[in-house]
């Protein structure tokens, strides 16, 4: 069983002729909204690779909450857990331009209330707990404390990379997954010099399990004890959102039903190529067995 707790939000997405400056207004054509939330994203992305997944985040008393939530609640994914709080759902509003350059403002929302008490009791051993980093840091720190206190695996993929302390987080995840330019951030926070290579192994060294994903070219990982390094499947990319969270739910959905971290990693992988092939994040969540067929080639 998988324990997603983070984020869920609702993109608002318009095309543009061309983006904003400061205090103009730009008109398009038609709205469209799309399920979204790194939280949302990979609890779907886990739940299509084959896991049972329930989903512990918040969405507001409004008329978005429930289109938040639709993806979630078609693949079968426990929602028992998402509360509904005075306040608005997660919203990104999205402008794109004709080049598919964008402007977002997100509103948080009842995203930056959610309360890892309502992880309390949750966990036995054996579960997996996987955190992102669109909810409160300090509340994130204290759920996998809880998930590891009962035995639990924390799989955490700081993304984006949260404000404040990041150790007490990195003390209590097993596993850590980050893209090249949170590495980058993240290694710079933490002083080490050096390149993807280097900040694997020194985050290792502390005794988790560090994932870099390099994009096109695969993934690196190092374990206390081991270093693996695969080039990603190649595919016919046409648009690389959701990559990272389709990696993430395949990953823990692997290491949840317990395959070998190596073959976990190729499913990650796998999944995250497929990911690239289908435009949008949650619509291009690949389900096990395409995963598993790409990643045995
Ligand atoms: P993020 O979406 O978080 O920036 P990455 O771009 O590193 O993450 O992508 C995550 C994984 O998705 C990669 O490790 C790789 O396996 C796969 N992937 C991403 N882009 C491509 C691509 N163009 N072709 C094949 N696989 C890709």
């Amino acid at each position: 069983m998988i324990t997603v707790f983070g984020s869920i939000n609702l993109d608002l997405v318009v095309a543009v002729p061309r983006l904003p400056t400061a205090g103009e207004t730009v008109s398009g054509r038609d709205h469209q909204t799309f399920p979204g939330g790194k939280g949302a994203n990979q609890a779907l992305a886990a739940r299509r690779a084959g896991a049972d997944v329930r989903f512990i985040g918040a969405v507001g008393q409004d008329s978005f909450a429930e289109l938040a939530l639709l993806n979630l609640r078609e693949a079968g994914v426990d929602l028992s857990g998402v509360r509904t709080m005075a306040g608005s759902t997660g919203l990104a509003l999205i402008g794109i331009d004709p080049a598919g350059e964008n402007q977002i403002i997100v509103a948080s929302g009842t995203n930056a209330r959610v309360e890892a008490s309502w992880l309390e009791g949750g966990f036995g051993p054996g579960q997996t707990l996987l955190v992102q980093g669109e909810v409160p840091l300090v509340e994130v720190i204290e759920g996998a404390r809880l998930a590891r206190d009962a035995a639990g695996t924390v799989i955490w993929n700081p993304a984006p990379v949260p404000e404040g302390d990041l150790s007490d987080c990195l003390d209590v995840a097993g596993t850590v997954v980050v893209n090249v330019s949170e590495a980058a951030e993240i290694g710079g926070r933490l002083g080490i010099a050096g390149d993807t290579e280097t900040f694997a192994l020194k985050l290792a060294e502390g005794g988790r399990n560090v994932i870099v994903t390099l994009g096109a070219d695969g993934v690196l990982a190092r374990t206390p004890t081991a270093r693996y390094r695969f080039a990603s499947p190649a595919v016919n990319a046409v648009d690389t959102t959701g990559a990272g969270d389709a990696f993430c739910g395949a990953l823990a959905a692997a290491l949840d039903r317990k395959t070998s971290f190596e073959r976990a990693l190729k499913e990650g992988a796998a999944a995250g190529a497929l990911a690239c092939t289908v435009t949008g994040a949650q619509s291009s969540a690949p389900h096990l067995e395409d995963i598993a067929r790409l990643a045995d080639t």
